[in-house]
């Protein structure tokens, strides 16, 4: 018999995907790891259950208690399936820019939302350090953290990275993708260095953020925008912190979203934006590295979360942008 025991034990070892049209137009093997098969629809479950273990280990999450987070989306749709599988409430402070899908996807879970006006980090009232402020004002409540919790990048080290090592038989020659906390990013890049120190590791980065300005001068300077969700940063998060990354890339949003349209008319993929930024990011990596690479990225959520905006071509042209 092979059963899982729940919610919690499907989470992980999603397949990895070869891309075709991409793998045979740059002669490297592009390969997208099939996160969006998640049983919360995204990368983020893994960093959720690992937070949740975490806190559950340590004595800090209690029967009943509740779960508290600023989130973007997905980690709070990962969190609130976990609470509702576990028996815990789940609240979560959200910037009012982000999809509608995902606000209404975290009330149908059951999640207490709060949306609240998108502010930079260094603002008292920022999504994130709100999610802070609430969780410690509440009884038998913790704070998830994603950000600076390095529960995040572990749950990548010990899951993502070994799932990537076993599934291409440790033939994977570089290894890239896009940030929000970092955690993928970095508990994957570990994992693959420890493993082998010649696996280039490569940050992609939409507009907008501060991060490839960070890897390639070592300063936090930022530029232009981005339509993604999900990705980019204006700091570096404890997650971030320390890890081993070689090199970064950046992708501007026209390319981010002939990419994603690719995935869905060529390769049958239908996956959201910050995918788009890894898959065109891992194409540029391709071209740079020379044919006979094998490239590693994630194909972090799915596009159903994306319909109003990405596959709106009226919302598109509002923007600027047209998936041709
Ligand atoms: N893609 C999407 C759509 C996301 O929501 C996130 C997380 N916010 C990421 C990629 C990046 O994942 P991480 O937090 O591990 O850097």
């Amino acid at each position: 018999m092979d059963i899982k025991n729940g919610f919690v034990d499907t989470v992980g070892n999603t397949p990895l995907i070869r891309l075709k049209r991409f793998s045979e137009e740059t002669g490297c093997e592009i390969l997208g790891k099939a996160e969006f098969l998640n049983p919360g629809g995204s990368v983020k479950d893994r960093a959720a259950l690992y937070i949740i273990k975490d806190a559950e280990e340590k004595g800090l999450l209690k029967p009943g208690g509740t779960v508290v987070e600023g989130t973007a989306g997905n980690t709070g749709i990962g969190l609130a399936h976990i609470c509702n599988a576990k028996g815990y409430k789940c609240l979560i402070v959200i910037p009012e820019t982000q999809s509608q899908e995902k606000m209404d996807a975290l009330r149908t879970l059951g999640a207490q939302v709060r949306p609240v006006p998108a502010v930079p980090y260094k603002d008292p009232n920022n999504y994130v350090k709100l999610s802070g402020r609430i969780a410690s004002e509440m009884e038998n409540a913790i704070w998830a953290n994603q950000f600076d919790n390095l529960a995040n990048r572990q749950a990548h080290y010990e899951t993502t990275g070994f799932e990537i090592w076993q599934q291409t038989d440790g033939q994977v020659d570089a290894w890239i993708t896009s940030t929000g906390t970092g955690g993928t990013l970095a508990g994957v890049a570990m994992f693959l260095k420890e493993k082998n120190p010649a696996v280039k590791t490569v940050l992609a980065d939409p507009m907008g953020s501060a991060l490839y300005s960070y890897i390639k001068t070592g300063e936090t300077k930022s530029e232009g925008s981005s339509i993604t969700e999900g990705i980019g940063n204006s700091r570096v998060t404890a997650n971030m912190e320390g890890a081993p990354i070689d090199d970064a890339i950046r992708i501007e949003d026209p390319e981010c979203i002939r990419v994603v349209y690719r995935l869905l008319r060529e390769e049958g993929i239908f996956v959201g934006g910050s995918s788009g930024i890894n898959v065109a990011a891992a194409v540029t990596l391709a071209k740079q590295m020379g044919p006979g690479h094998t490239i590693v990225t994630i194909l972090c959520d799915s596009g159903g979360r994306y319909q109003s905006r990405l596959f709106n071509q009226e919302w598109l042209a509002t923007k600027g942008l047209s998936p041709n």
